[in-house]
């Protein structure tokens, strides 16, 4: 086996639930499924659907992110274009893109654009449970309003993806809240900051004496335990905040606090990336360790202008879609199960066309059905039924044949009999396939 070829470390299969794997990653009809439910809430929105490249420049995340960030400091995958030479990158996240792209096709000269992406992304990071290399993110944007009001839409539309989902809010999944301020409440902040770090010198570490000067902020983020006090104590930006930054916040807060969402104001929370301003959050959970961010977003109104683009405030999320479906399988939540309604078990090969000719019928008309392939006992072939979780074998034997019928054996109610159908009319009976 020494010869066999491997994923990359960190970047994973999606499989189905069918094949045996030693990790729990989620297996693709659970994927499925939160594709098909993030779809349907995001429509429900008005949030339209874009796709764009997974490689950008690398100067567009330089540019986007920030130099002293984690993920340009040490997350990206970048490489040299063998045939010209540019710099590339895989993206780390979506924002970047998005706002590249918007500002390249002049998107939001007839007004403001609500949009959603989903897809991977790319971080050279150590892999570990809820942590990969290349993995999954649900991408949402709303660019060009000013908020509070659409900063409160994106987060209780999380909410509601929750609620579809199965997960309850407060119990699952809580919403921790912040206001970071505009760029000049944060420079005093970010003062006020050095020079209480500059004071207690002796207590940084290495990654902090570091980011002493370049990002004092991304301090605070700190998972180092012997600097927890020293951070507790640090100036807080809210002492910063002016009245209008506050008011904006006081907005958000109003809407939520009106829906009913609890939320936690958590003052330290700051997010990777440089280009947030204002409101910024974060769904996290208690069940998945340390990587227990499964949402985080906010506001980034300097973002279009950093990258070339005429101003234009927005706001916005990602969603981390392993962690959130490794989540959900460990809750062990309900999810709607993905097996056919019926397995068709074929008695003989002479009876194939006469079989599949029916089983079109009954697709065409709504009903899944997996056809038993490649022949076999029928005891066999309904082991099979069985395994597949089908509710119904239809049975395709000599006997009925004869008389122009199938008979339909109800696999999973021990009470309920065999009917025999007529395969000259399958239409007529197909509804009674159909998922209640
Ligand atoms: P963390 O603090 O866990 O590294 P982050 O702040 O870097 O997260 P974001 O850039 O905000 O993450 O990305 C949004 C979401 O994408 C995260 O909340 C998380 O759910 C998910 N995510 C980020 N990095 C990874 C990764 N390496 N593997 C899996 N999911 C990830
Ligand atoms: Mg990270």
């Amino acid at each position: 086996m020494s010869n066999v070829l491997k994923a990359i470390k960190g970047m994973n299969d999606i499989l189905p639930g069918s094949v045996p794997r030693k990790d729990k990653l989620p297996d693709s009809a659970l994927w499925q499924w939160f594709e098909t439910t993030v779809r349907s809430v995001l429509g429900r929105y008005g949030y339209q659907y874009l796709l764009t490249p997974i490689v950008e420049s690398t100067a567009l995340f330089v540019r986007g992110l920030g130099e002293v960030t984690d993920i340009v400091e040490k997350e990206m995958y970048s490489f040299t274009d063998s045939m010209n030479g540019d710099q590339l990158t895989l993206r780390p996240e979506a924002t970047a893109g998005i706002v590249r792209a918007m500002v390249e096709h002049n998107a939001l000269y007839n007004g403001p654009l609500r949009l959603w992406t989903l897809g991977p992304m790319f971080r050279h990071e150590r892999p570990q449970k809820g942590r990969y290399r290349q993995f999954n993110q649900l991408d949402v944007e709303a660019l060009g309003f000013a908020g509070p009001d659409v900063d409160a839409e994106l987060i209780l539309m999380v909410r509601s993806l929750w609620r579809e989902l199965g997960l309850v809010e407060g119990q699952h999944v809580r919403l921790e809240l912040n206001s970071l301020g505009q760029p000049a409440e944060r420079q005093a902040h970010r003062a006020a900051l050095i020079a209480y770090f500059e004071a207690h010198a002796d207590q940084l570490d290495e990654d902090a004496r570091r980011r002493l000067h370049s990002n004092p902020l991304r301090i605070l983020d700190t998972k180092n335990p012997a600097m927890q006090a020293l951070v507790e104590g640090a100036p807080q930006l809210m002492d910063f905040l002016g009245p209008e930054t506050l008011a904006h916040f006081d907005g958000v807060r109003a809407v939520l606090d009106a829906a009913g969402l609890a939320y936690r104001v958590n003052p330290r929370l700051v997010r990777g990336m440089d280009y947030y301003n204002l409101t910024v959050f974060e769904w996290v959970t208690d069940q998945l360790g340390s990587q227990g961010t499964v949402c985080g977003g906010g506001r980034y109104d300097g973002l279009f202008e950093q990258l070339g683009g005429k101003p234009a405030p927005a706001v916005g999320f990602g969603l981390g879609i392993e962690r959130l479906l490794l989540l959900i399988q460990e809750l062990g939540l309900p999810v709607p199960d993905s097996a056919p309604a019926a397995y068709a078990v074929i008695g003989d090969a002479a009876a194939l066309p006469q079989a599949m000719l029916a089983l079109e019928s009954l697709r065409a008309a709504g009903v899944a059905v997996q056809m038993h392939a490649g022949g076999g006992s029928m005891k066999s072939q309904f082991k099979k039924a069985d395994a597949s979780g089908a509710r119904y074998a239809l049975v395709f034997g000599a006997d009925e044949l004869a008389q122009g019928m199938v008979a339909l054996k109800p696999l999973r109610d021990a009470a309920a009999t065999q009917t025999l159908k007529p395969l000259a009319d399958v239409a007529g009976w197909a509804h009674e396939l159909r998922k209640p």
